[in-house]
């Protein structure tokens, strides 16, 4: 299938593209702004990115939406992980704020998920939706050169102890939220 990725986000739309391998991944529309996550729902944000570039590109578009759950915080930042630290907050600001927010929070309480909702909107409006969910623990010092966001502080209860920017993308992607969200969707999609 022919798919015009909407995330604008290098870092995710490369992962969509290592994940979705059966399909014909174009660029983002060049010129095409940011779009506002103005959406109060992951499932919400998802659809606005997929089907505002779906309606611009007049190609099925492919977008996803991702939070960060954290049980000590009340599932904050949530929907707002990519803007925690504020509007056009850096990953490196997302991820400060969250440890200090959790300074003095004590190891067996400092669960939390990524949830991922993954979509393709198809002109006319008709769509393909997955969730994706990992469950884990944020660390107090952030480990690891890979990844992205808040993957140095994240250590998924599905591995070895790693946090997830001290995996390859393969390890990542056999247990993290996108991939399971993606090969969800994949599944439907064929
Ligand atoms: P969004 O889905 O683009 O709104 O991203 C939400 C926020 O979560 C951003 O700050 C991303 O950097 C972060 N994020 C999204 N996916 C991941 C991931 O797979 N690992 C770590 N952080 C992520």
């Amino acid at each position: 299938m022919r798919l015009v990725m909407a995330s604008a986000n290098p870092n995710k739309a490369a992962e969509i593209a290592e994940l979705l391998t059966d399909h014909d991944i174009e660029p983002r529309p060049p010129g095409l702004g940011d779009i506002l996550e103005s959406e109060e729902t992951l499932e919400g944000n998802a659809r606005l990115k997929a089907a505002t570039v779906c309606n611009n590109a007049n190609v099925a578009a492919v977008a996803d939406d991702t939070g960060l759950e954290v049980d000590a915080l009340g599932g904050l930042p949530g929907v707002r992980s990519a803007r925690y630290a504020g509007e056009d907050a850096t990953d490196a600001a997302n991820l400060s704020k969250l440890l200090q927010q959790m300074e003095h929070v004590e190891e067996v309480a400092r669960t939390a998920r990524f949830r991922t909702v993954a979509i393709v909107v198809l002109p006319g409006g008709s769509e393909f939706l997955s969730h994706g969910v990992v469950e884990g623990s944020i660390c107090t010092t952030p480990r690891g050169e890979g990844g992205f966001g808040y993957d140095s502080v994240f250590v998924p209860h599905d591995g070895d102890g790693r946090t997830f920017a001290q995996m390859d993308a393969a390890e990542k992607h056999a247990i993290s939220h996108r991939g399971r969200a993606f090969r969800s969707l994949a599944e439907k999609l064929r």
